[in-house]
């Protein structure tokens, strides 16, 4: 609500003051007596004399008779119609007044019972469309008082409804004066209407001339001048009662109706050329409801009064209900400056012609029927009227909805801007956004679709990686340029600021309520629209941007309202494609926490077995040992070494169990000492010689001349050794070869052993140095295993700063390397 400050304590004063004179105004016309020429008799002027035209009222049938020449009233002269009204303005109603007349060359005198000039419904219609003019004046004030275009059509409107209240009345209505005080301001109001009409054409929606003072500044002078005229003869005409100052006023006031037209007509020329040359559409919006206002008002007086009297038949309504179209003037006059978009003036001029144009092509169908008809019967019957109106009475319901539609088409295309349905687009964005399920994919769709209905000349969405605070291009169009910092930007601002519309101001309408983008971003110059892309809560979560339009229009209320509509779908599809993602994720998780239960399962069970098998073997030869009596020292021997290797393979099973359930807690201990890797891996070769021999295989060293020394810690080197070794062991089942080499290789020092056993697959390769991964592979599955050892040898590995390496292709072999360097740093 607007702070009352004094200046507009003084002028709603004013208004007050001035509301009252138009109720006293509304007294004098309702004193005002004398012969209406719609209602009681009617004058015509003929070569300067004023003849009777018409009697009305059969009780003036007696004083009047058709083609009398009225002489004078009261002593008057009489040479205009207005003379007769000046001079009955001074007559109470029912009050005699002497009339001399001459008939037919002789002269008559009658005494003549004025009536109430005007009838109570029109007195009641100028009440209620002066008010209006009045009441909306006021609001329009009330509501921008510091708004010049306010200004000036206030005071238009409080004097167009001076004009309307304050017409022509008594001027001897008590108390003395007042009556020329009410004639006073009418002639104030009526010399400024014009002025003040056209000040505000050159004002609203927007400025048209730069040096608009020297204009309207002669232009205020000369209504002052028009005015003061108007008062001065007028008071002399009354104070006197002289029918010379009155002719002195008519003159004047003659001038005033000739600026009036003259002026009107400029006025609306200068509306369509406003609306022509707008640079905005929310300009040109507000002219439509202008143009609504003059289009509705002003023709209806044309049409159904002015056009009915030329013809000379009977107006189809009476004139007081046509001066109730003026009531259109000042509501959509008001709703223009104050707020446009109460009611949206496109919908209300699209569906008005819409439906005009479609019920003129019906009539003129029912009148070509009524033609066609007539052609056939001969002439136009009431039977003619008859079959056209039942032929339209059948055919309107098939055609009208096709009809109205096709129209309705028509004038969107051609005389809307809009080039898109609004609706169409956004159920169509819709629904493409739920049937997304990947936001690459969406964000594709949502650029893709926007350029194509707008054609920026760049667009681009941005948005946040999942739980991190960095932007990402997800899908773009020229928006390369648009600096990451930039959206750093705008998206902090937005987050504090909640959803805001950024915008350049040159590239969108000012209907738009947008923030300064030039405020914020360094990219400024190349974006026109930066809006964010929220999610429920109103976190951004994106930012969607666009360059300004190849076509150079600027971005209208719809096209934003529609960026903001698509942004915010965008944001809830967003969220649930996240929502969905984590779903599979947590479904995912639980599979492969299940998986995992399975693998420890097979793990038990595997490690069970493998422990049995050494386990049985161990015990079956200790028994023998003890229980044969007859055994030979070689038998000893050999026995021993059974049992020794299995215990070897126990231990190594053992080893890697307790190792990795270390290495998963994260405490598995290495002792870094200098190594000397031939020794180390001799003593392997050494420990599993039984193996070897037990399963005939060939094996082939090679070891350098020279020392190779590392720092490492030799019992994780030999469990990694032994563990490759064992495998090449168990995965061999026919060509039993193996290849155990030492590679000094300038700063590193490799171990490599290879065999000629079943091979690893490239997908088993991928995942053999995972824990408990073990090939699915039939004759792998069979051998047993618990798929720790190469995740041990991995582990390893790391901890020495060296990596395995694998080479291998099923059938044929595998060659596994470790790779050490020199120094651990
Ligand atoms: P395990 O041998 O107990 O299954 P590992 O971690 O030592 O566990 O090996 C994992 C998998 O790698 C084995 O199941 C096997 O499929 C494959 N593998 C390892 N070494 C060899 C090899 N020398 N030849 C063929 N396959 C091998």
């Amino acid at each position: 609500m607007p702070k009352l400050s004094n200046k507009i304590k003084i002028i709603l004063f004013i208004d007050l003051i001035l509301f009252s004179i138009c109720f006293l105004g509304i007294y004098q016309t309702i004193k005002k007596a004398g012969l209406e020429p719609t209602s009681h008799v009617s004058f015509e002027v003929k070569e300067g004399k004023v003849l009777v035209l018409n009697i009305l009222d059969s009780t003036f049938e007696e004083c009047f008779l058709p083609g009398d020449i009225l002489i004078s009233i009261d002593g008057h002269f009489i040479s205009s119609k207005e003379d007769i009204e000046f001079v009955f303005d001074s007559f109470e109603i029912g009050e005699k007044t002497n009339i001399n007349l001459s008939r037919n060359g002789i002269s008559i005198k009658e005494q003549v019972n004025l009536p109430q000039y005007y009838s109570w419904f029109y007195l009641i219609v100028q009440i209620i469309v002066g008010g209006v003019f009045f009441v909306l004046a006021v609001f329009v004030f009330y509501k921008c008082p510091n708004y010049l275009t306010a200004n000036i059509w206030h005071w238009g409107s409080i004097s167009a409804a001076i004009i309307i209240m304050c017409t022509w009345g008594r001027f001897t209505i008590s108390p003395t004066g007042s009556g020329q005080l009410i004639r006073i301001m009418f002639s104030i109001a009526y010399a400024f209407v014009p002025t003040l009409l056209l000040h505000l054409t050159f004002i609203f929606p927007r400025e048209k001339l730069q040096h608009l003072n020297r204009l309207i500044y002669p232009l205020y002078s000369f209504s002052i001048l028009l005015a003061l005229w108007m008062t001065v003869s007028f008071l002399f005409a009354t104070v006197q009662t002289s029918i010379d100052w009155f002719h002195n006023f008519i003159i004047v006031f003659n001038i005033n109706r000739l600026y009036f037209s003259v002026i009107i007509l400029f006025v609306i020329g200068n509306i369509i050329h406003s609306y022509i040359t707008a640079h905005e559409e929310s300009e040109r919006r507000k002219i439509r409801w202008v143009l609504l206002g003059l289009a509705t008002g002003p023709p209806a007086f044309v049409i159904f009064w002015q056009i009915p009297q030329l013809l000379s038949i009977d107006s189809i309504l009476p004139e007081e209900i046509i001066v109730l179209f003026m009531i259109v003037v000042p509501v959509t006059f008001t709703i223009s400056i104050v707020k446009y978009h109460i009611f949206d003036i496109d919908v209300i001029l699209r569906r008005s012609s819409v439906y005009f144009i479609t019920f003129s092509i019906i009539l003129l169908l029912y009148i070509g029927l009524v033609a066609i008809a007539a052609f056939f019967i001969g002439s136009i019957t009431l039977s003619t009227s008859i079959i056209a109106s039942v032929i339209t009475a059948i055919i309107i319901p098939l055609i009208f909805e096709p009809a109205r539609r096709r129209v309705q088409h028509f004038i969107d295309q051609k005389f809307f801007r809009v080039h898109y349905n609004y609706r169409l687009a956004q159920r169509s964005f819709t629904s493409d956004l739920n049937n997304c399920i990947n936001i690459e994919s969406m964000a594709q769709m949502v650029v893709e679709k926007l350029d194509e209905l707008l054609k920026p000349e760049c667009i681009g969405i941005y948005l946040l990686k999942e739980n991190s605070k960095k932007w990402k291009l997800n899908a773009e169009k020229n928006c390369k340029s648009v600096s990451l910092k930039t959206i750093n930007q705008l998206a902090k601002i937005n987050e504090e600021s909640i959803h805001i519309v950024f915008s350049n101001n040159l590239f969108v309408e000012s209907a738009v309520e947008f923030e300064d983008i030039s405020k914020y971003a360094l990219s400024a110059d190349i974006l026109a629209l930066a809006l964010p892309i929220e999610t429920q809560k109103k976190n951004t979560v994106g930012i969607l941007v666009c360059g300004k339009k190849k076509s150079d229009l600027q971005y209208s209320l719809e096209d934003v309202d529609l960026l903001k509509t698509i942004c915010n779908q965008t944001g809830l599809t967003i969220e649930r494609i996240r929502l969905q993602k984590k779903l599979i994720l947590q479904f995912e998780e639980t599979q492969r926490l299940e998986e995992l239960n399975q693998t420890k399962s097979l793990f038990v069970s595997s490690v069970s077995h493998e422990m049995k098998t050494p386990l049985t073997s161990i015990k079956m030869f200790a028994d023998l040992i003890q229980s044969k009596k007859n055994v030979t020292e070689t038998e000893k021997k050999e026995y021993l070494e059974i049992i020794e290797g299995e215990s070897e393979r126990l231990t190594r099973l053992i080893d890697n169990v307790l190792d990795f359930s270390r290495i998963e807690r994260g405490e598995k201990k290495y002792n870094f000492t200098e190594i000397n890797l031939k020794k180390v891996v001799d003593s392997v070769l050494r420990s599993m010689k039984y193996q070897l021999k037990q399963y005939d295989f060939q094996l082939d060293v090679n070891f350098p001349e020279n020392e190779i020394i590392i720092t490492a810690d030799a019992d994780a080197v030999i469990e990694a050794i032994s563990n490759l070794i064992s495998n090449s062991i168990k995965y061999s089942s026919t060509n039993k070869y193996l290849s155990v080499s030492l590679i000094d290789k300038d700063e590193k020092k490799i171990v490599e052993v290879s065999d000629k056993g079943t091979g690893i697959s490239d997908e088993d390769q991928k995942h053999i140095f995972d824990a408990f991964y073990r090939s699915k592979q039939k004759n792998v599955q069979t051998l047993g295993g618990a798929g720790l050892g190469l995740t041990i040898v991995q582990d390893i590995m790391i901890a020495h700063n060296g990596k395995i390496e694998i080479e291998s292709k099923p059938n044929q072999g595998s060659t596994f390397r470790l790779i050490f360097p020199t120094n651990l740093l």
